[in-house]
Protein backbone atom coordinates (compact mmCIF):
# COMPACT_ATOMS: atom_id res chain seq x y z
CA UNK A 1 0.00 0.00 0.00
CA UNK A 2 1.14 3.45 -0.75
CA UNK A 3 1.07 5.88 1.99
CA UNK A 4 -0.78 9.16 0.93
CA UNK A 5 1.96 11.06 -0.21
CA UNK A 6 2.72 12.42 -3.54
CA UNK A 7 6.97 12.64 -4.04
CA UNK A 8 6.66 16.37 -4.71
CA UNK A 9 9.25 18.00 -3.08
CA UNK A 10 9.71 21.42 -3.72
CA UNK A 11 12.88 23.10 -5.28
CA UNK A 12 15.87 23.31 -2.36
CA UNK A 13 18.56 25.91 -0.95
CA UNK A 14 22.05 25.58 0.19
CA UNK A 15 22.10 26.68 3.55
CA UNK A 16 25.07 27.15 6.19
CA UNK A 17 25.45 24.16 8.27
CA UNK A 18 23.68 24.37 11.46
CA UNK A 19 20.27 23.17 13.91
CA UNK A 20 17.25 23.25 12.07
CA UNK A 21 13.92 23.82 13.81
CA UNK A 22 11.39 20.99 14.32
CA UNK A 23 8.33 21.16 16.26
CA UNK A 24 8.17 19.01 19.51
CA UNK A 25 5.65 16.62 17.52
CA UNK A 26 7.39 16.65 14.34
CA UNK A 27 6.97 12.85 13.09
CA UNK A 28 10.89 11.96 13.33
CA UNK A 29 11.26 12.54 17.02
CA UNK A 30 8.20 11.10 18.09
CA UNK A 31 7.87 8.01 15.73
CA UNK A 32 11.30 7.83 14.49
CA UNK A 33 10.05 8.49 10.63
CA UNK A 34 13.52 9.02 9.07
CA UNK A 35 15.85 7.40 6.33
CA UNK A 36 19.40 8.11 5.87
CA UNK A 37 22.22 7.71 3.44
CA UNK A 38 25.58 7.42 3.30
CA UNK A 39 28.23 8.21 0.31
CA UNK A 40 31.64 9.57 -0.73
CA UNK A 41 33.55 12.15 -2.93
CA UNK A 42 37.21 11.80 -3.90
CA UNK A 43 39.52 14.28 -5.13
CA UNK A 44 40.90 12.46 -8.13
CA UNK A 45 44.80 13.41 -9.60
CA UNK A 46 43.66 15.01 -12.66
CA UNK A 47 41.58 17.61 -10.79
CA UNK A 48 38.09 15.55 -10.92
CA UNK A 49 35.73 14.71 -7.99
CA UNK A 50 33.87 11.57 -8.01
CA UNK A 51 31.30 10.23 -6.67
CA UNK A 52 30.80 6.31 -6.46
CA UNK A 53 27.25 4.79 -7.71
CA UNK A 54 25.06 7.68 -6.06
CA UNK A 55 22.28 6.80 -8.13
CA UNK A 56 22.36 3.04 -5.97
CA UNK A 57 21.97 5.40 -3.05
CA UNK A 58 18.93 7.22 -4.78
CA UNK A 59 17.21 4.00 -5.13
CA UNK A 60 17.66 2.65 -2.23
CA UNK A 61 16.53 5.90 -0.54
CA UNK A 62 13.51 5.66 -2.18
CA UNK A 63 12.89 2.16 -1.37
CA UNK A 64 13.35 2.67 2.23
CA UNK A 65 10.60 5.46 1.85
CA UNK A 66 8.26 3.12 0.73
CA UNK A 67 8.85 1.18 3.76
CA UNK A 68 8.83 4.17 6.08
CA UNK A 69 5.53 5.54 4.35
CA UNK A 70 7.20 8.44 3.81
CA UNK A 71 7.73 10.49 -0.19
CA UNK A 72 10.97 10.51 -1.13
CA UNK A 73 13.23 12.59 -3.71
CA UNK A 74 12.95 11.08 -7.54
CA UNK A 75 16.86 9.83 -8.55
CA UNK A 76 17.21 13.09 -10.05
CA UNK A 77 16.26 15.54 -7.85
CA UNK A 78 18.44 13.12 -5.39
CA UNK A 79 21.40 13.62 -7.47
CA UNK A 80 21.04 17.08 -8.39
CA UNK A 81 21.02 17.36 -4.57
CA UNK A 82 24.10 15.28 -4.19
CA UNK A 83 26.35 17.35 -7.26
CA UNK A 84 25.00 20.93 -5.67
CA UNK A 85 25.84 20.31 -2.05
CA UNK A 86 29.62 18.55 -2.75
CA UNK A 87 30.62 21.32 -5.39
CA UNK A 88 29.07 24.04 -2.73
CA UNK A 89 31.48 22.69 -0.28
CA UNK A 90 34.52 21.53 -2.94
CA UNK A 91 37.22 23.25 -1.00
CA UNK A 92 36.74 21.08 2.11
CA UNK A 93 37.76 18.15 -0.12
CA UNK A 94 41.23 16.15 0.87
CA UNK A 95 43.72 15.99 -1.83
CA UNK A 96 44.01 12.75 -3.69
CA UNK A 97 44.80 9.79 -1.30
CA UNK A 98 44.15 11.86 1.43
CA UNK A 99 40.55 11.04 2.34
CA UNK A 100 37.31 11.89 0.84
CA UNK A 101 34.25 14.21 1.37
CA UNK A 102 31.60 11.98 3.88
CA UNK A 103 27.69 12.64 2.31
CA UNK A 104 25.16 12.38 4.69
CA UNK A 105 21.84 12.32 2.82
CA UNK A 106 18.80 12.37 5.44
CA UNK A 107 14.98 11.82 4.97
CA UNK A 108 13.01 13.08 7.39
CA UNK A 109 9.06 13.52 9.14
CA UNK A 110 9.50 17.15 9.99
CA UNK A 111 5.61 17.95 9.92
CA UNK A 112 3.55 17.95 13.23
CA UNK A 113 2.28 14.71 14.68
CA UNK A 114 0.28 13.74 17.85
CA UNK A 115 -1.64 10.22 17.14
CA UNK A 116 0.37 7.85 15.10
CA UNK A 117 0.13 8.43 12.00
CA UNK A 118 2.99 9.15 8.79
CA UNK A 119 4.43 12.83 9.24
CA UNK A 120 2.23 15.48 6.90
CA UNK A 121 5.36 17.22 6.05
CA UNK A 122 8.42 16.01 5.34
CA UNK A 123 12.18 17.41 4.82
CA UNK A 124 15.29 16.11 2.74
CA UNK A 125 18.38 17.72 3.44
CA UNK A 126 22.31 16.79 2.95
CA UNK A 127 24.87 17.71 4.98
CA UNK A 128 29.06 16.85 4.54
CA UNK A 129 32.31 16.74 6.44
CA UNK A 130 35.49 15.92 5.49
CA UNK A 131 37.11 11.96 6.84
CA UNK A 132 40.22 10.42 6.55
CA UNK A 133 41.01 7.11 4.94
CA UNK A 134 39.63 4.32 7.55
CA UNK A 135 42.78 2.77 6.99
CA UNK A 136 45.71 5.37 7.30
CA UNK A 137 48.38 2.79 6.71
CA UNK A 138 48.09 -0.49 5.65
CA UNK A 139 44.85 -2.49 6.28
CA UNK A 140 44.36 -3.70 10.00
CA UNK A 141 42.00 -6.40 11.12
CA UNK A 142 39.30 -5.94 13.21
CA UNK A 143 38.23 -8.09 15.65
CA UNK A 144 34.17 -9.05 15.63
CA UNK A 145 32.07 -10.75 18.61
CA UNK A 146 29.28 -12.54 17.72
CA UNK A 147 26.40 -11.34 19.63
CA UNK A 148 23.54 -14.00 20.88
CA UNK A 149 21.12 -12.48 22.99
CA UNK A 150 20.21 -9.13 20.88
CA UNK A 151 19.42 -8.76 17.37
CA UNK A 152 19.09 -5.80 14.61
CA UNK A 153 16.62 -7.28 12.91
CA UNK A 154 13.73 -9.54 12.63
CA UNK A 155 11.86 -10.84 9.38
CA UNK A 156 8.95 -8.17 8.11
CA UNK A 157 10.91 -5.79 10.54
CA UNK A 158 12.83 -2.90 8.95
CA UNK A 159 16.43 -3.87 9.28
CA UNK A 160 16.62 -4.11 5.64
CA UNK A 161 16.20 -0.32 5.09
CA UNK A 162 18.30 2.34 6.34
CA UNK A 163 16.20 3.71 8.88
CA UNK A 164 17.59 5.96 12.00
CA UNK A 165 15.70 3.78 14.64
CA UNK A 166 18.24 0.46 13.34
CA UNK A 167 21.23 2.38 14.74
CA UNK A 168 19.59 3.05 18.04
CA UNK A 169 18.66 -0.49 17.87
CA UNK A 170 22.51 -1.51 17.77
CA UNK A 171 24.27 0.95 20.24
CA UNK A 172 23.67 -1.40 23.36
CA UNK A 173 25.25 -4.28 22.03
CA UNK A 174 28.08 -2.12 20.21
CA UNK A 175 28.35 -0.53 23.50
CA UNK A 176 29.16 -3.77 25.01
CA UNK A 177 31.23 -5.44 22.78
CA UNK A 178 33.96 -1.62 22.73
CA UNK A 179 33.73 -2.00 26.23
CA UNK A 180 35.22 -5.75 26.55
CA UNK A 181 37.70 -4.80 23.34
CA UNK A 182 35.77 -5.56 20.31
CA UNK A 183 35.60 -3.20 17.39
CA UNK A 184 31.93 -4.15 16.50
CA UNK A 185 29.24 -6.98 16.77
CA UNK A 186 27.88 -9.76 14.28
CA UNK A 187 24.33 -10.41 14.48
CA UNK A 188 22.87 -13.75 13.68
CA UNK A 189 19.63 -13.95 12.63
CA UNK A 190 16.86 -13.67 14.97
CA UNK A 191 14.42 -16.86 13.77
CA UNK A 192 17.28 -19.46 14.23
CA UNK A 193 20.44 -17.76 15.59
CA UNK A 194 22.90 -19.67 13.55
CA UNK A 195 22.73 -17.35 10.04
CA UNK A 196 24.77 -14.64 9.77
CA UNK A 197 23.44 -11.19 9.07
CA UNK A 198 25.55 -8.44 9.32
CA UNK A 199 27.89 -5.79 11.68
CA UNK A 200 26.32 -2.25 12.81
CA UNK A 201 27.38 -0.63 10.07
CA UNK A 202 28.64 -3.16 7.06
CA UNK A 203 28.11 -6.46 5.33
CA UNK A 204 29.77 -9.84 6.07
CA UNK A 205 31.87 -12.22 3.65
CA UNK A 206 33.31 -14.81 4.19
CA UNK A 207 36.47 -16.96 1.86
CA UNK A 208 37.05 -20.64 1.97
CA UNK A 209 39.04 -21.54 -1.08
CA UNK A 210 38.11 -19.36 -4.56
CA UNK A 211 34.77 -19.17 -2.91
CA UNK A 212 33.34 -15.65 -1.73
CA UNK A 213 29.65 -16.05 0.44
CA UNK A 214 28.03 -12.85 1.88
CA UNK A 215 24.25 -13.79 3.36
CA UNK A 216 21.28 -12.98 0.32
CA UNK A 217 19.41 -10.35 0.77
CA UNK A 218 15.91 -11.34 2.53
CA UNK A 219 15.08 -7.88 4.12
CA UNK A 220 17.03 -8.24 7.43
CA UNK A 221 20.50 -6.88 6.05
CA UNK A 222 20.87 -3.43 4.50
CA UNK A 223 21.62 -4.04 0.74
CA UNK A 224 25.03 -2.50 0.72
CA UNK A 225 26.62 -0.66 -2.34
CA UNK A 226 30.26 -1.63 -1.40
CA UNK A 227 28.54 -5.19 -0.85
CA UNK A 228 26.94 -5.42 -4.32
CA UNK A 229 30.32 -3.71 -6.19
CA UNK A 230 32.62 -6.41 -4.16
CA UNK A 231 30.45 -9.51 -5.48
CA UNK A 232 30.83 -7.75 -9.27
CA UNK A 233 34.69 -6.54 -8.36
CA UNK A 234 35.40 -10.31 -6.98
CA UNK A 235 33.43 -12.20 -9.93
CA UNK A 236 35.39 -10.03 -12.66
CA UNK A 237 38.73 -11.48 -10.44
CA UNK A 238 37.60 -14.87 -11.31
CA UNK A 239 36.50 -15.97 -7.51
CA UNK A 240 33.19 -17.53 -7.11
CA UNK A 241 30.87 -15.64 -5.29
CA UNK A 242 27.48 -16.78 -3.56
CA UNK A 243 25.04 -15.08 -2.25
CA UNK A 244 23.14 -17.32 0.72
CA UNK A 245 22.25 -18.47 3.84
CA UNK A 246 25.81 -18.67 5.78
CA UNK A 247 25.74 -20.38 8.47
CA UNK A 248 28.03 -19.29 11.55
CA UNK A 249 29.93 -22.40 11.67
CA UNK A 250 31.05 -21.63 8.20
CA UNK A 251 32.49 -18.03 9.80
CA UNK A 252 34.61 -20.12 12.52
CA UNK A 253 35.42 -22.39 9.46
CA UNK A 254 36.71 -20.01 7.07
CA UNK A 255 40.20 -18.98 5.62
CA UNK A 256 39.20 -15.31 5.55
CA UNK A 257 36.54 -13.10 6.59
CA UNK A 258 35.90 -9.86 5.85
CA UNK A 259 33.13 -6.89 6.11
CA UNK A 260 31.77 -4.31 3.50
CA UNK A 261 30.68 -0.50 3.56
CA UNK A 262 30.96 3.19 2.75
CA UNK A 263 33.23 3.43 5.63
CA UNK A 264 35.80 0.96 6.04
CA UNK A 265 34.99 -0.05 2.21
CA UNK A 266 36.57 -3.52 2.52
CA UNK A 267 38.08 -4.41 5.89
CA UNK A 268 39.71 -7.73 7.10
CA UNK A 269 38.27 -9.35 9.92
CA UNK A 270 41.09 -10.94 12.26
CA UNK A 271 39.12 -12.61 14.70
CA UNK A 272 35.52 -13.97 15.66
CA UNK A 273 34.79 -14.20 19.19
CA UNK A 274 31.39 -16.58 19.21
CA UNK A 275 30.35 -17.65 22.93
CA UNK A 276 33.82 -17.54 24.23
CA UNK A 277 35.59 -19.37 21.60
CA UNK A 278 37.97 -17.07 19.49
CA UNK A 279 39.10 -17.71 16.04
CA UNK A 280 41.78 -15.97 14.57
CA UNK A 281 42.41 -15.32 10.60
CA UNK A 282 45.91 -15.85 8.77
CA UNK A 283 49.01 -15.30 10.42
CA UNK A 284 48.40 -11.06 10.95
CA UNK A 285 44.64 -11.40 10.19
CA UNK A 286 45.10 -9.40 6.66
CA UNK A 287 43.70 -11.97 4.26
CA UNK A 288 45.14 -12.10 1.06
CA UNK A 289 41.27 -11.70 -0.63
CA UNK A 290 40.48 -8.83 1.56
CA UNK A 291 43.69 -7.25 0.30
CA UNK A 292 43.07 -7.74 -3.21
CA UNK A 293 39.00 -7.16 -3.10
CA UNK A 294 40.27 -3.58 -1.23
CA UNK A 295 42.72 -2.15 -3.05
CA UNK A 296 40.91 -3.37 -6.48
CA UNK A 297 38.18 -1.27 -4.92
CA UNK A 298 39.60 1.82 -3.81
CA UNK A 299 41.22 2.27 -7.05
CA UNK A 300 37.99 2.42 -8.98
CA UNK A 301 36.73 4.67 -6.14
CA UNK A 302 39.87 7.05 -6.16
CA UNK A 303 40.01 6.90 -10.16
CA UNK A 304 43.19 5.17 -10.33
CA UNK A 305 41.76 2.33 -12.58
CA UNK A 306 39.31 2.57 -15.81
CA UNK A 307 36.19 2.56 -14.71
CA UNK A 308 34.92 -0.30 -17.06
CA UNK A 309 31.56 -0.73 -15.18
CA UNK A 310 30.93 3.35 -15.33
CA UNK A 311 30.49 3.24 -11.10
CA UNK A 312 31.80 6.56 -10.67
CA UNK A 313 30.03 9.94 -11.85
CA UNK A 314 32.72 13.18 -12.29
CA UNK A 315 31.44 16.29 -11.10
CA UNK A 316 34.13 18.11 -13.58
N1 LIG B 1 24.91 -2.56 6.80
C1 LIG B 1 24.53 -1.53 7.55
C2 LIG B 1 23.65 -1.78 8.72
C3 LIG B 1 24.97 -0.23 7.24
O1 LIG B 1 24.62 0.81 7.99
C4 LIG B 1 25.83 -0.03 6.12
C5 LIG B 1 26.34 1.34 5.78
N2 LIG B 1 25.44 2.01 4.93
C6 LIG B 1 26.18 -1.16 5.36
C7 LIG B 1 25.70 -2.41 5.74
C8 LIG B 1 27.04 -1.03 4.14
O2 LIG B 1 26.35 -0.37 3.10
P1 LIG B 1 27.13 0.48 2.02
O3 LIG B 1 28.12 -0.43 1.41
O4 LIG B 1 26.08 0.93 1.07
O5 LIG B 1 27.77 1.60 2.76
Amino acid sequence: TKCSHGDNFSEGELQRFGNIELSPSAGILNYGQGLFEGLKAYRTDDGNILLFRPEENALRLRVGAERMCMPSPTVDQFMEAVKATVLANERWIPPPGKGSLYIRPLLLGSGAVLGLAPAPEYTFLIYVTPVGNYFKEGLAPINLIVETEMHRATPGGTGGVKTIGNYAAVLKAQGAAKAKGFSDVLYLDSVHKRYLEEVSSCNVFVVKGNVISTPAIEGTILPGITRKSILAVALNLGFKVEERLVTIDELLDADEVFCTGTAVVVSPVGSITYLNKRVTYGSDGVGRVSEQLYSALTSLQMGLAEDKMGWTVGLK
